[in-house]
């Protein structure tokens, strides 16, 4: 199997270090609970990186929320929804639909980008768990 390159493993959600072992089990979008694996499957990494680690993940999903709702904002007014009062309610409505059907993806690439942007130390290492 070809390398991963440091971005298609943040797209696939792959482990940091070895870029091979998968970050969750499941699908974003599937019926069963999408869980964070505690240890990578290929290099048995730790996820977790300590107590708490994955709280530091709110954060960054405040701010790709923050970052949605001002684009779903925007392109609603873009696309032909007057500012004006009374139409409050479908703003307010396709805002709450924007965020509610992304908040899956919100919850992964919010702890995929904590382990491959924002953790000191952790580095890809070429062939670690091989
Ligand atoms: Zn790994």
């Amino acid at each position: 199997m070809a390398e991963l390159s440091k971005f298609q493993a943040f797209l696939q959600c792959k482990c940091p270090r070895c870029r091979k072992g998968d970050i969750f089990t499941g699908n974003a979008y599937s019926f069963t609970l999408q869980k964070t694996n505690v240890h990578c499957p290929h290099c048995n990494l730790k996820f977790e990186r300590e107590p708490g680690f994955f709280y530091v993940a709110m954060f960054v999903s405040y701010a790709m929320n923050v970052a949605e709702i001002i684009t779903i904002g925007v392109a609603s007014y873009i696309l032909g929804l007057d500012l004006v009062y009374d139409n409050l309610w479908y703003y307010v409505g396709l805002i709450l639909s924007g965020v509610l059907l992304l908040s899956p993806i919100n919850y992964r690439y919010s702890r995929v980008i904590l382990l491959h942007y924002l953790t000191p130390g952790l580095h890809y290492v070429p062939g670690s768990g091989d």
